[in-house]
């Protein structure tokens, strides 16, 4: 299995923000991980063609569930994969709290994004309430069970485990609790898929992910790598979690 760090940019960037994206792909030619930055949708193209030919992949954030149509505003998984896009992330908590999106429509945008080639970070996690009342792993079997597509495969699904209130916050759960979350998954995703498929696919954590505190988070069994938001979006942080994730 090939690690994978991944960088979530929100809705941060403007086309000088590519400076960055081109210094981690000077710097990491041949990486012992997999690289991913998920610009906002404007610059998904640009920063395609700036890392052309480097190792460095692109994503989106977000796409919709049909492939083309009367949606406004909304962009498909092939308008994603034809902008230079290989990955897409699905279901982040900002989007299911923003805009009200459910595991059903999370399930049907990850489909969308298979029909297209493009490979879906599917996001999951408890809110601060759920942990405390100590449904942490109820939620998220639940939403696991219903946000992953029919017929994934380790090559074709990213899970990332993002508890909502370590997202943005500075807090992060404890390696135990991390550690409990992971196997938990990996575990249920053999329910879902089988052994050998579940075996293979990465499962990220998320949620203040930063230089100082990687290398422990990699540590963790069945951590397979990070969806980093905050921290992804300056070169030498992101590149310093790319180090921590390459040496574990
Ligand atoms: C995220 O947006 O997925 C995330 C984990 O953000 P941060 O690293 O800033 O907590």
């Amino acid at each position: 299995m090939r690690k994978l760090a991944a960088g979530n940019w929100k809705m941060n960037g403007l086309t000088s923000a590519l400076a960055e994206a081109k210094l981690l792909a000077t710097a990491y030619p041949n990486p012992a991980c997999e690289i991913l930055l998920c610009p906002p949708a404007t610059l998904l193209a640009p920063m395609a063609a700036a890392t052309n030919g480097s190792a460095l992949a692109v994503g989106g954030q977000n796409c919709h569930q049909n492939a083309s149509g009367a949606h406004t505003g909304d962009i498909s998984a092939a308008m994603l994969k034809d902008a230079g896009a290989t990955y897409v992330i699905l279901g982040h908590s900002e989007r299911r709290a923003d805009h009200a999106e459910t595991s059903a429509l999370v399930k049907a945008k990850a489909h969308a994004a298979l029909t297209a080639g493009l490979t879906p970070v599917v996001c999951i996690g408890e809110t601060e309430a759920e942990r405390d009342a100590g449904s942490t792993l109820q939620v998220i079997g639940a939403q696991l069970d219903a946000s992953i597509p029919d017929g994934a495969t380790a090559a074709t699904l990213v899970v990332a485990y993002e508890p909502v209130w370590a997202i943005g916050t500075g807090r992060t759960p404890t390696i135990p609790q991390i550690a409990e979350v992971h196997a938990f998954l990996r575990a249920r995703l053999t329910g879902l898929i089988g052994q050998t498929e579940a075996a293979g696919v990465r499962l990220l954590y998320g949620g203040s992910v930063k230089p100082s505190n990687a290398a422990e988070i990699f540590a963790v069994p069945h951590v397979d790598g990070a969806l980093v938001g905050g921290a992804s979006l300056k070169a030498a942080d992101f590149g310093a979690i790319i180090d921590a994730l390459s040496a574990s």
